[in-house]
């Protein structure tokens, strides 16, 4: 018997099938096996068995081994790849790592075995009894323990019963028996589970989407409005009917969140993919999930490569969020990678937003999603009042401090209640930039062309971008100047202020430095929802998703942050963001409070958010979009060219305008914008950075192969040059 193989290496050289011969009846199509490959033994999938050879049979070489006895891959997820390499311009090999566990790949977990002891049933316990010396005490005990227990962990008995072990399995009265055990991550969620009744909308929307003839919808419903339960009503619907779930959340800080739910209603069946896991319970998880074991998956974007069979049942919680879309290579799209599932098994696709992205909207409004809408708050809570602060006019009179004085007031209130607020800054650190007094030379990043962020807990310079540390200066390195100042302000400062303002307050943070590890989000989560305390001031990471029930004020600290960037979406960013985070407050009990804070009091967006007007903010924008050729109605295709030779990056990214030039000469009614530049980052790592950036029509997918090719070509030695399409950042 033959197979084809695409072997572990993801240059686009060795991107190929290759033929090998076997004559173990465990290899099939899927199986990961061990070959021979030039003179070393690599590792490689089977994407095919068949009986006859097209190489010569007399050279091809034998598979060695097969690694596991269930194959990695399924039919499905072989698809799926041959999916991904199409649709984002990747080699084979690139598309299986999606799909496994990165430690399962060069064997670097192995499975952990657990060792447990039993008494042996052939042997008279009473017999035993009296044959003890009379001294032996911790053997009678041992033998009780284990009549009492049956089998138990082998760690355990010898922790306890110390040398009666030994000397009881050399009685031969012991069974010892090695059982694989699976590592599962927060064991120690509790929780029962929250069985509410379904509100007649509730019960509408699942309804719905039962019946709908649309494998897609989109659930627009209000933060607050109940869309967990009709998730989970779904899920064990699906559960019943045999099939399994993928759940997907936008930020890995919602997973714990998400993982009680399901685990008090669906126990084990419920398992994590979450990157801060160790790599034995990511391996572990991973498993349960491939044997059935467990059925439904949860987890961030990843999750959406879930190994699960017979899937019946997708949810994409959040579907407008950034975060689906990946940024390294295979640059996926989840939405579209989930419709590829949906399709292939017939299943339901679930997307839920209060702000879903101007491109859902617009294919519920063609008809091309079943559209559902939950447009109350559970009990018919009010949305919070949204309350604008104007800083101009702050500034104006002299308040200089990151508080407007209805912040300061609103929290005040909040605290005397004994209510709980949330303030959003999305800027870790504790000051945005230093800058010197004297010569106005602000501090940057060696290698990138960004300010760098002062963190005062570890008096330190910060490049977020790639993440060097610098040492705090004393003097401006420019014109050794002693005067220093701090421009613009990170969640560190907010609460060194806060704690100033209110001293008796209980303050947490959550943002990247404060969840390093595992654990952290999950903690501080926990803090705050039982009430240890009163304020958490968090980045983007609080902004979504998280239902606290006591949190009657949340304060954005600066709405006018998104608004800044140059990218065609800002507009959606800034609304979203806002309505999201506006979403944590008044979500039970009291009405909500939130105050925003600008100095764009008058922007339209800001005004339609306060207003939660989505719709109108939906018309206007699809209107612009379309006048001016953007997203949903053409692609972007950005081609970045980046080295540590700024010359070399120049005259590649000039020939790549010129060979794409060419493409674009021949079609030229499909391109609304071609053009050349340096990156908005001009330096990154390093690296200087230089784009090509095209709006082309939908549909052209063979223009965009023809640029991928001419790219690809280019991505070698100093070189690093790729594609992106609908990039979710361009920066
Ligand atoms: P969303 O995801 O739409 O923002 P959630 O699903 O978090 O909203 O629900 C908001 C709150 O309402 C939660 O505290 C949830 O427990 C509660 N809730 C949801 N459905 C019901 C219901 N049918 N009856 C009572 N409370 C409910
Ligand atoms: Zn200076
Ligand atoms: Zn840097």
């Amino acid at each position: 018997m033959f197979a084809d193989v695409i072997v572990d290496i993801s240059h686009s050289e060795a991107d190929k099938i290759f033929e090998y011969s076997y004559s173990d009846c465990k290899v099939l199509a899927g199986s990961r096996v061990l070959v021979p490959f030039g003179s070393k033994t690599i590792e490689g999938i089977v994407i095919k068995t068949k009986k006859q050879c097209e190489f010569d049979e007399k050279k091809v070489k034998p598979i060695l081994s097969v690694l596991e006895e269930t194959p990695a891959l399924t039919n499905e997820t072989l698809a799926l790849s041959e999916f991904i390499v199409k649709t984002c311009f990747v080699t084979r090999a690139l598309s299986f790592r999606l799909f496994l566990p990165a430690e399962m790949r060069k064997g670097r977990v192995r499975e952990q075995f657990v060792k447990y002891a039993v008494l042996d049933e052939n042997i008279n316990t009473d017999e035993l009894l009296s044959s003890l010396k009379k001294n032996a005490l911790k053997q009678r005990d041992l033998i009780l323990f284990l009549q009492e227990n049956g089998k138990t962990a082998l760690s355990y008995l010898n922790e306890n019963f110390g040398s009666a072990v030994k000397a009881l399995t050399e009685k031969n009265a012991l069974i010892i028996t090695s059982e694989k055990r699976f590592r599962s991550p927060y064991k120690d969620l509790g929780g029962a589970a929250n069985r509410v009744v379904l509100t007649d909308k509730q019960q509408q929307a699942i309804d719905f989407i039962e019946k709908s003839e649309n494998l897609t919808t989109l659930l627009f419903g209000v933060t607050g409005s109940g869309k967990t339960e009709v998730y989970l009503d779904l899920i064990d619907k699906t559960l019943k009917k045999g099939k399994t779930a993928i759940m997907l959340v936008p930020e890995i800080s919602l997973t714990p969140q998400m993982l009680k739910q399901l685990r008090a209603r669906f126990g084990e069946n419920a398992a994590i993919m979450h990157s801060g896991l160790s790599a034995g319970e990511r391996y572990d998880e991973w498993w349960r999930l491939r044997t059935g074991e467990a059925k439904i998956a949860i987890g961030a974007r990843s999750a959406i490569f879930a190994p699960v069979e017979n899937l019946g049942l997708i949810v994409i919680d959040e579907e407008h969020d950034g975060s689906y879309t990946s940024e390294s290579a295979p640059r996926y799209n989840t939405v579209d990678v989930a419709k590829f599932r949906s399709h292939y098994n017939g299943a339901k696709l679930v997307l839920g937003s209060a702000t879903p992205s101007v491109e859902s909207f617009l294919n519920a409004q063609n008809g091309e999603y079943g559209l559902f809408e939950l447009p109350d708050r559970i009990n018919k809570k009010p949305l919070p009042d949204i309350e604008i602060a104007d800083m101009r006019k702050e500034v104006r009179r002299g308040n200089n401090t990151p508080f407007s004085s209805a912040l300061k007031d609103e929290l005040q209130k909040c605290l005397n209640k004994g209510n709980q607020a949330i303030l959003f800054l999305n800027q870790r650190g504790y000051s945005k930039t230093v800058v010197c007094t004297e010569c106005g030379h602000v501090q940057k990043c060696s290698s990138c062309d960004v300010s760098l962020t002062y963190h005062r807990e570890d008096d330190s310079l910060l490049c977020h971008y790639c993440g060097a540390k610098y040492k705090m200066i004393k003097a401006c390195t420019e014109c050794g100047s002693p005067y220093i100042k701090y421009g613009g302000f990170g969640t560190e400062k907010i609460v060194a202020d806060l704690k100033v303002l209110f001293p008796s307050a209980r303050i947490l943070r959550m943002d990247r430095d404060t969840t390093k590890n595992k654990e952290g989000h999950f903690k501080i989560l926990n803090e705050f929802s039982s009430r240890n305390a009163d304020i958490l001031v968090g980045t983007q990471m609080i902004a979504k998703g998280h239902d606290f029930p006591f949190v009657t004020l949340v304060g954005i600290l600066d709405a006018d942050m998104s608004l800044h960037f140059s990218d065609f979406r800002s507009a959606e960013r800034t609304f979203e963001l806002i309505t999201q985070v506006a979403g944590r407050s008044g979500r039970a009990g009291e009405a909500g409070k939130v105050v925003l804070q600008t100095y764009q009091p008058d922007n339209h967006v800001l005004r339609q958010a306060i207003n939660y007007d989505y719709k109108g903010f939906f018309e206007r924008e699809i209107s612009i979009r379309k006048a001016t050729a953007f997203p949903p109605f053409t692609e972007i295709i950005r081609v970045l060219v980046q080295s540590e030779n700024d010359a070399l990056a120049l005259d590649t990214v000039k020939e790549l305008y010129d060979e794409i030039g060419t493409i674009k000469r021949a079609r030229e009614n499909c391109f609304r914008f071609f053009g050349c530049m340096k990156a908005p980052l001009k330096k990154l790592q390093g690296k200087y950075r230089y784009q090509i950036l095209m709006r082309i029509d939908n549909g052209n997918e063979d223009i965009l192969e023809g640029i991928f090719r001419s790219v690809n070509a280019k991505n070698k030695g100093k070189i690093n040059a790729y594609m992106e399409i609908n990039p979710n950042n361009l920066t």
